[in-house]
């Protein structure tokens, strides 16, 4: 028996098969979660349909998170097909390569409003769209990095906007959480994926990472995965608007 079973969920963010979402993907399936998998567009779509073969009768539609409309069609598809959500997984960031090396000061106008419009307005506006699926209330889950509270090099925009998106899952907890559906975050460790490779000097930051955090290894997908479990089951009940960190203890050390 699975923690997951007869539940639903929608994973937003696989690229590959790196991707946390993947990971989390992964995890919720081993429970006995349906899925429904997005990608972000055609240039993704084939990796995506590729690694859900795996998975046992997944819904793999498009949605790019900066499109009302996609994700307007995508919820009216899942509802069509599955009838309710028990769960929202949202594992999407983006930020523009320059903003992602030199100075944070330097951050352009655009690349701020960029930065901040998909990696954290697109949760409010996912949540949203998921509440008509998930009467029975339901769990949201985003990932975030501790670039939020302190200031990693070449992080820089991205910090900013994983700020913003712990603050949407404070407030969105508390707009939701009379309604049943509890909304939190995952901090997960440094973990190489095609998103961290476009952080300047990510590959020394995620060495430090393994040899620094209590535990001496670095993050894994699979653990994301099983935290994520642990969110979207009834086992978290009484937790909403956290942020649990999910990297070795690494974030309790002094640099
Ligand atoms: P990834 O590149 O595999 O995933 C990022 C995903 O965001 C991709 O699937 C991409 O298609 C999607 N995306 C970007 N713009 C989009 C848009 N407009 N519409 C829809 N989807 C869009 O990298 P990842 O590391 O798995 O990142 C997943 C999440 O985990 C991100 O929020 C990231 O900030 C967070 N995170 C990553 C790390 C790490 O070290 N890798 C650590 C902590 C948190």
């Amino acid at each position: 028996m699975g923690l997951l079973d007869g539940k639903t969920a929608i994973v937003f963010g696989v690229a590959n098969h790196r991707s946390i979402a993947w990971g989390i993907a992964q995890a919720l399936q081993r429970e006995g979660a349906r899925l429904a998998l997005t990608y972000q567009g055609e240039r993704v779509e084939k990796y995506v349909r590729e690694l859900a073969t795996q998975l046992s009768d997944p819904l793999i539609l498009p949605c790019d998170v900066g499109d009302d409309a996609q994700i307007e069609a995508l919820y009216r598809q899942v509802g069509e097909s599955f009838g309710r959500l028990d769960a929202v997984v949202h594992s999407v960031a983006f930020a523009e390569r320059e903003d992602l090396e030199g100075r944070f000061v330097d951050t352009s106008r655009q690349g701020f409003r960029t930065a901040l419009e998909i990696s954290a307005y697109s949760l409010v506006a996912v949540a949203r769209g998921a509440l008509p699926l998930m009467a029975e209330g339901g769990s949201v889950v985003t990932l975030t990095f501790a670039g939020s509270v302190r200031a990693y090099p070449s992080y820089n925009v991205m910090g900013v906007a994983k700020a913003a998106l712990e603050a949407a899952v404070r407030y969105l907890a508390s707009d939701l959480g009379p309604d049943g559906v509890r909304v939190n975050a995952i901090s997960a460790g440094p973990i190489n994926t095609l998103s961290a490779r476009g952080i300047s000097g990510f590959s020394t930051m995620h060495k430090a990472a393994g040899e620094r955090a209590p535990l001496r290894r670095t993050t894994t997908q699979a653990e994301v995965g099983d935290a994520a479990v642990f969110l979207v089951s009834g086992l978290s009940r009484g937790i909403t608007a956290e942020t649990l960190y999910v990297d070795n203890g690494l974030n309790s050390v002094a640099v």
